[in-house]
């Protein structure tokens, strides 16, 4: 079964539906970061949130989406744009210290950016997370931030045969535009809240998005407006890693040039390695002049 982000509206009720899943997408980036387990999980559902917030997104820019926790894991990271891509990160030496474990941590608060496409910050907003789900706090902070009346539903599962991959990683949901009358908004409340576990919507040929959506539909005719895949995706290049180990300083970069002849950088979304010579940090120190 493909695995697609899609969108649709009632047809004659305002309501708007987002139905993602991401186990694919998901694995891919995992895999890269060597993540399992809870840490796996998390960094899915941090995308699947992230992408039902750009998925309102009216330009062509991008949604970056935060989780700080306190203990052994400080933050988790996920940037989509409404074209569906998607990158992810977490601090890497957590990830790898963690392995398949649940770690000691409490979420602390959940931030989000939006970006214009040239990268410039749109809006900013943050929202103090409870225990809550990822799912919870999202619905929260569209309340809070957007005045948007939503209800949500996330959910990343690690195959418990092996944690480096997902099992499921789904996500639903329902929004309310402003002029959506009482009893409309009521009957999608009770169709969310008694909407079965996503797992029911697991199928040996894969996760069933469409019957996921007409369960969230209910008795409401809907319009499905895109089916769009969600695609790993990292904009780094080797231009912008040099500008990153150049910004490190002239007495930095003598060091590496005469201590460790040569230097790499990684990307912390999609951990490619970029490696320099002595040779390109003795161009770099040359061009910072005296
Ligand atoms: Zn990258």
């Amino acid at each position: 079964m493909k695995e697609t982000i899609i969108r649709a509206t009632g047809k004659t009720v305002p309501l708007r539906y987002v139905v993602v899943s991401l186990r694919e997408a998901m694995d891919e980036i995992g895999a890269r970061h060597g993540a399992e387990g809870w840490m796996l999980e998390r960094m899915s559902e941090c995308a699947i949130a992230s992408f039902f917030l750009s998925s309102s997104l009216k330009c062509a820019g991008a949604l970056s989406l935060i989780t700080y926790w306190d203990g052994e894991v400080s933050r988790i990271e996920s940037d989509t744009t409404p074209m569906g891509l998607v990158r992810a990160r977490a601090v890497h030496d957590e990830v790898l210290a963690l392995g398949p474990r649940v770690p000691e941590a409490t979420p602390v608060r959940m931030e989000t950016r939006r970006f214009d496409e040239k990268g410039k910050i749109l809006a900013h907003s943050v929202v103090n997370m409870g225990k809550a789900s990822v799912a919870q706090n999202l619905a929260v902070y569209l309340f809070q931030s957007e005045q948007v009346k939503a209800a949500v539903g996330i959910q990343a599962v690690a195959d418990p045969e092996n944690p480096a991959r997902l099992k499921m990683a789904a996500g639903w949901m329902i929004e309310a535009f402003p002029d959506c009358d009482a009893a409309s908004l009521a009957k999608a409340e009770e169709v969310a809240r008694n909407l079965p576990p996503l797992e029911t919507f697991l199928t040996p040929e894969g996760f069933d998005e469409h019957a996921l959506l007409s369960a969230l539909a209910g008795d409401v005719d809907v319009q499905i407006h895109r089916e769009i895949d969600p695609k790993p995706f990292c904009p780094c290049s080797r231009e912008r890693m040099r500008n990153n180990v150049i910004a490190l300083g002239k007495k930095q970069l003598l060091a590496l040039r005469d201590e460790q002849h040569g230097a790499q950088a990684v990307c912390e979304f999609c951990r490619t390695e970029y490696d320099f010579t002595e040779a390109d940090l003795d161009e770099m120190i040359k061009g910072l002049g005296k």
